[in-house]
């Protein structure tokens, strides 16, 4: 006989864990399987060891500017393989307080895969059946991995947390927020860094900050080869070899990392044995509430193919609990207006419309874009002209702020705040009533004319 909860929530990522410790925290019984690490994506092989790896990152570029500034000593090379021993402490460190606290919570973790025998059963790995009326997918992504001939030589976004080291000669296929977030780390840290693009990069950012960002890029020595095509890897002695159909044989270099977007994690879940739609992609279509075409199954995060942030599965979850097991009738995650960041160098953080979106659904007559470029104290300190760049997109007569974009050191901080305005409805003149903090760059998005 199957065991039987209020909910299952399959996979433990961000998206998972935030739905099963909200169903228990209003007295749901709760099954949550997942034969990987807790935590997945973001904890183990996303944000936080990419975060970890940008802050090293950071120490980098400010040990660049100490020589300027007048301190002695050389610049530092990394110990990578201490600081991926320290990152992986602080990683335990966190599964280990999310086993406590899904102890304390009584949900109940099943460390195996879940596929659907029913709409209201699933059969994990072992054989066992469980049995609940409410059922959430949250089996997060994975790299995409195309069929090219060679790709096997390169590596995936998780095989760059376990390096042994530096790769000296480092070739990045893509453009997305993977492929820019590396190239800038591993530039800092040494590597020599090449990013074959097919057109442009972070295409849904605003064309204007991605072209600054650019520029820093070049400056810094990263190769950014546009217009590239490249039809799979081979070997060459020690190295690897990429043909490109566009400009020929890219290389030699030492690693090769395809960051070519991510595909969900749907194909072991017999879905059909649900009945449970997906799209072209293998995204579970959902609508508003999370609900799937099936009464009782909702997906959430990154396998629904909407925006694959952290925050997002989570904020989603949180409110699929709070309506299920809460009684909140209304609970939903509303998906306009969510800021993100580009962990770059420097970052660049966004919330809201690009300049191009406002005008083409508001008209050229009702945008106003506001700008600011200039070189950051600490680096103008230093005797360096690099630019951090503001841009706020305004529309309507009251100049209702419809985006905020911010590149340059302290964007990743300095946006949480300004997104809370947006949502808010603010206007330019909110901004201009608001006195600066002073000296600092965020004081530019208030002084702006
Ligand atoms: P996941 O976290 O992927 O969790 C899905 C879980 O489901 C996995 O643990 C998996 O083992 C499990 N699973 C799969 N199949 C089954 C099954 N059949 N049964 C049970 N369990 C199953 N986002 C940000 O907001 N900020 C960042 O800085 C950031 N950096 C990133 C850096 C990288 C390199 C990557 C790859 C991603 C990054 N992201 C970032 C995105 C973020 O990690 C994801 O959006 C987030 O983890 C999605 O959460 P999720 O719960 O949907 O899926
Ligand atoms: P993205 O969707 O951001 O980018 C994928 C990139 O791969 C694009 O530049 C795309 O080009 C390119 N691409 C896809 N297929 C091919 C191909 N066949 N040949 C050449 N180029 C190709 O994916 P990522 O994997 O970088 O990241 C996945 C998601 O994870 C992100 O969208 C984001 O939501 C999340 N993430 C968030 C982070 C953060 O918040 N800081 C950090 C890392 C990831 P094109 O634009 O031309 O289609």
């Amino acid at each position: 006989m199957a065991d039987t909860y209020d909910l299952i929530v399959l996979g433990a990522g961000s998206g998972g864990l935030a739905a099963s410790f909200r169903a228990a925290r209003h007295g749901a019984r709760v099954a949550m399987l997942d034969p990987g690490a807790l935590g997945g994506t973001c904890v183990n092989v996303g944000c936080v060891p990419k975060k970890s790896l940008w802050f090293a990152a950071q120490i980098a570029h400010a040990m660049q500017l100490a020589g300027p500034y007048g301190f002695d000593g050389g610049t530092g090379v990394l110990d990578w393989e201490r600081f991926r021993q320290r990152r992986l402490a602080y990683i335990d460190g966190i599964k280990q307080r999310y086993e406590e606290r899904l102890a304390a919570a009584g949900v109940q973790w099943l460390r195996e895969a879940g596929r659907f025998v029913a709409p209201d059963t699933i059969a994990t790995e072992s054989g066992a059946e469980l049995r609940a009326p409410r059922i959430v997918i949250a089996t997060g992504a994975r790299p995409q991995s195309p069929p090219l001939p060679g790709f096997e030589l390169g590596l995936l976004s998780d095989d760059m947390f376990t390096l042994r080291e530096l790769p000296r000669r480092m070739a990045i296929v893509g453009g997305g927020y993977i492929a820019v977030e590396f190239a800038g780390l591993l530039r800092a840290l040494g590597s020599e860094v090449t990013l074959h693009v097919r057109e442009r990069l972070l295409r849904t950012f605003d064309a204007e900050m991605v072209s600054c960002l650019e520029e820093h890029m070049r400056t810094q020595g990263i190769t950014l080869a546009t217009g590239a095509r490249i039809a799979g890897a081979r070997r060459e002695g020690d190295a690897i070899v990429l043909e490109d159909d566009a400009c020929g044989a890219q290389g030699p270099y030492d690693a090769v990392l395809w960051a070519l977007g991510r595909v969900p994690n749907t194909g072991r879940l017999d879905l059909d044995a649900a009945g449970v739609q997906r799209d072209d992609k293998g995204h579970v279509l959902t609508d508003a509430w999370q609900n799937t075409n099936v009464p009782g199954i909702a997906a959430l995060g990154d396998v629904t193919g909407r925006l694959a942030l952290t925050p997002v599965a989570v904020a989603a979850a949180r409110r699929l609990a709070d309506r299920w097991f809460g009684g909140m009738n209304e609970a939903k995650l509303d998906y306009d207006d969510v800021p993100s960041v580009v962990f770059a160098e420097p970052p660049l953080a966004a919330v809201g419309l690009t300049e191009a979106q406002a005008r083409e659904r508001f008209g050229d007559e009702a945008v106003r874009v506001y700008r600011s470029r200039f070189t950051p104290m600490q680096w103008a300190l230093a005797g360096l002209h690099g630019q951090s760049v503001m841009k706020l997109v305004c529309v309507g007569v009251d100049e209702r702020i419809a985006g905020v974009h911010v590149l340059g050191p302290g964007a990743d901080e300095m946006l949480q705040g300004f997104a809370v305005a947006v949502k808010m409805g603010a206007c330019k003149r909110d901004l201009e009533a608001t006195v600066a903090i002073h000296p600092s760059s965020a004081e530019e998005l208030v002084l702006m004319s």
